[in-house]
């Protein structure tokens, strides 16, 4: 079931006073509006799974799948049918009630490899798990094709504040993430869309990230917060580790300001200790990803989770507790190709990611290797 529409309107001051608030007010805030709206003892354990790994023509600053930078990540075709029935069986049985699968895109592209996703979908969704995907821009088409086949939810995530999505991707607009979501929630899907911090922003730009999502009308049945796992080879891969103690805060805030929302604690737990994990879960997080990979970073082992959850007296949500399991479709057929959806491609300009040239990355390693003062 899709989100109710929101009445509240927040302002940006309004957001940035809230995160700035003294943390203690700030998550005995966050935990009681939880508590009004979800079940404090539940937290869903969600699986992402990388269907089709590396090779993204996107050059998202934070992401070691862009094939123009030289990570250390082993790259994958489009997984098969029964490789990830394997991967979605396993993770139901270690508890996990959501799949999400990601593909390394920059956007659908009809045709065959489309056709294989809505084929995972059908089958996963049959195995009684709630289906998210995650497979960069969609038409309204595309996602209407993606519901019929049972998909349950769509991440596109917004990252960061539209000022400072600048200095992060510039293979995309921020209007075009914008329109994936308003093309999802056309298709009557359900909407996942967060963000990430650490990545070197101001917090007025995580703050001005929650106003748009929070301004969402539904706002997102979802939000994904992020600590950026800098990966070596990306142009972030020199980021300090974000403090626990904003992500606690930035937890909190989106809480607060999207009272409905799950709040999904995501990348960077393995930086995290178990007592900043519970602090999240105080003031609002209400799922996880388990696995020891998220797509292609590490994360907690499942045993771990569950120690944790076992500590905190917490346990996992069932699929489907927040709406019902979409009914598979007949396939929507069309008879016409559909006209190439119009991306942008806002000014982009590849000189930041010069250095991450084979000759850039020699003259990295030399001058690494030059003894500093
Ligand atoms: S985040 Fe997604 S779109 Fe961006 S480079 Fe990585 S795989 Fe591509």
């Amino acid at each position: 079931m899709n989100q109710e529409s929101t009445n509240r309107v927040w302002t940006l001051n309004e957001i940035m006073d809230l995160y700035h608030s003294p943390l203690l007010d700030l998550v005995y805030r966050a935990a009681q509006v939880h508590r009004e709206h979800h079940n404090p003892r539940e937290v869903q354990i969600s699986t992402l799974l990388s269907i089709k790994t590396g090779g993204c023509p996107e050059d998202c600053a934070y992401c070691p799948q862009a094939a123009r930078y030289h990570t250390d990540i082993d790259k994958n075709d489009l997984l098969s049918v029964k490789e990830v029935k394997m991967a979605a069986m396993n993770a139901k049985e270690t508890g996990s009630s959501r799949l999400c699968m990601g593909a390394a895109w920059r956007n659908v592209k009809e045709g065959k490899d489309f056709d294989h996703v809505l084929d995972l979908i059908r089958t996963v969704n049959e195995l009684d798990m709630e289906v998210c995907c995650t497979l960069g821009m969609v038409t309204k088409r595309q996602a209407e094709q993606l519901a019929s086949a049972g998909l349950y939810a769509y991440n596109h995530n917004l990252d960061t504040s539209e000022e400072y999505y600048k200095e992060i991707i510039s293979t995309r607009g921020y209007e075009d993430r914008l329109e994936t979501i308003d093309n999802v929630r056309s298709a009557k899907l359900t909407v996942c869309s967060g963000g990430i911090i650490g990545m070197g922003e101001a917090v007025e730009d995580r703050c001005k990230m929650l106003l748009t999502l929070a301004s969402l009308d539904p706002q997102p049945e979802s939000v994904p917060v992020n600590a950026l796992v800098p990966v070596e080879g990306t142009p972030l891969e020199e980021q300090q580790i974000v403090s626990i103690w904003d992500m606690v805060r930035m937890i909190a805030t989106t809480r607060i300001v999207m009272p409905r929302t799950t709040v999904r604690l995501s990348a960077g737990r393995t930086q995290m200790s178990q007592e900043g994990q519970a602090l999240c879960f105080m003031a609002g997080a209400g799922s996880i990803f388990a696995g020891d990979k998220l797509l292609t970073t590490p994360n907690p082992e499942r045993s771990e989770d569950l120690q944790l959850f076992d500590i905190l007296g917490l346990q996992a949500t069932p699929a489907f507790a927040k709406g019902e399991r979409p009914q598979g479709k007949p396939d929507l057929v069309y008879s016409d190709r559909e006209a190439a959806p119009k991306w942008s491609r806002p000014g982009h300009v590849i000189d930041k990611n010069i250095e991450y040239t084979e000759k850039g990355k020699q003259q990295r390693k030399a001058s690494s290797s030059t003894p500093k003062k």
